[in-house]
């Protein structure tokens, strides 16, 4: 290093930050004292700050609005659940893929974060719960999912640098389980394989959406690229290379895609394979037409893929009211 101090510096900054949970200089003290502020500030420099906090559940959900170093807002959800907290984070500042029902890709791409950036969001999540701040005793994060802003594999060096350090053993990285750790895709094919030959044991979760390729066109733009059956193709290699269940996410929109056929051409794309749905109840985004479909469709569209042999489950809606839901803090907080 630069800094006329000794190699284990590094280690012991790395210690305070992953195993301690904190950057503040005044809390080093096993570095001298002259010294601690410029060895944190080279090391451990201040990468996002937060702008906004808004929570709701009794405080088990909690949103960050983040401001980066040249101003780009990027948000992360904290979901603390009996048995496990989650943090949701983001991979990007805004999204180019263009998904209409979604405030990230209304707004477009900002640029994509450092794995350093993705990091944080998910230090700091780690140290609300250490403090006890997110409604109860305090506790630790166990999970990770890439579904806040952002389409991960677009970014993937630095996805993939962050999901290295979020899984690494303590004091270089924070020693959570690669099975613990999400990473959402719209479906970039040629990304997914190059996941799969990385060795890891993370979920892979695919936002399809939709069964068929004219539907799917619409709601995912990149389907024009990777029509449903490459990306289906990509999700079963994935599964059979790593042996993990493969998650694909389903937004059901009112009238759009939760008729019963569909969800019976959804069942025959499915069954057999090694996989989970998840329906995610359409969280509206500001002015636009679309709509959560109605109960009883939603509750016909599970039977019908339970009919199929597929297990589903309807995702909770943990945030909707503080705009949980991809995007729309970042969304209302610019307009
Ligand atoms: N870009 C990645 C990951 C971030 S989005 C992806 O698309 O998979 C995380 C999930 O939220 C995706 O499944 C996405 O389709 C979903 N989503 C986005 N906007 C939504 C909305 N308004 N209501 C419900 N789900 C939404
Ligand atoms: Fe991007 Fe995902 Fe939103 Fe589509 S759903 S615009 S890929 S963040």
């Amino acid at each position: 290093m630069q800094l006329g101090e000794p190699p284990f510096r590094g280690d012991q900054l790395s210690r305070h930050y992953f195993a301690r949970l904190t950057d503040e200089p005044d809390q080093m003290t096993d570095l001298p004292a002259a010294s601690r502020a410029s060895l944190a500030a080279a090391l451990l420099p201040r990468l996002l700050t937060s702008e906004r906090e808004l929570s709701c559940d009794q405080g088990m959900t909690r949103k960050t609005l983040w401001r980066t170093f040249d101003r780009a807002r990027v948000e992360s959800v904290l979901m603390r659940y009996p048995d496990r907290a989650t943090m949701c984070v983001s991979s990007q500042a805004g999204c180019g893929m263009g998904c209409p029902f979604c405030a990230t890709g209304q707004a477009g791409l900002t640029r994509n974060l450092s794995a350093g950036e993705i990091v944080e969001q998910v230090v700091a999540g780690a140290r609300v719960l250490a403090a006890g701040g997110a409604g109860g005793s305090p506790c630790r994060l166990s999970n990770v999912v890439f579904m806040g802003m952002g389409e991960p594999l677009a970014n993937y060096r630095s996805v993939l640098s962050a999901v290295r350090r979020i899984t690494d053993p303590l004091p270089h990285g924070l020693g959570l389980s690669q099975r613990h750790v999400t990473v959402s895709t719209v479906g970039l094919v040629p990304a997914m394989h190059r996941l799969t030959a990385e060795g890891l044991a993370v979920t892979l979760a695919v936002s399809l959406h939709a069964p068929d390729d004219e539907l799917r066109d619409q709601l995912v733009p990149v389907n024009r690229r990777w029509p449903v059956a490459e990306v289906l193709d990509a999700a079963w290699g994935y599964a059979s290379v790593t042996g993990r269940r493969v998650s694909i996410e389903y937004a059901l929109i009112r009238d759009i895609n939760d008729q019963p056929w569909r969800a019976d051409a959804l069942g025959v794309l499915l069954s057999g394979r090694l996989v989970h749905v998840n329906l995610i109840p359409l969280n509206p985004t500001p002015g636009s037409k679309w709509t959560a479909s109605a109960p009883g469709a939603m509750d016909a569209f599970v039977g019908r893929l339970e009919s199929h042999g597929v297990p589903v489950t309807v995702r909770d809606t943990r945030g909707s009211e503080i705009d949980g839901a991809c995007g729309q803090l970042a969304a209302s907080a610019a307009g």
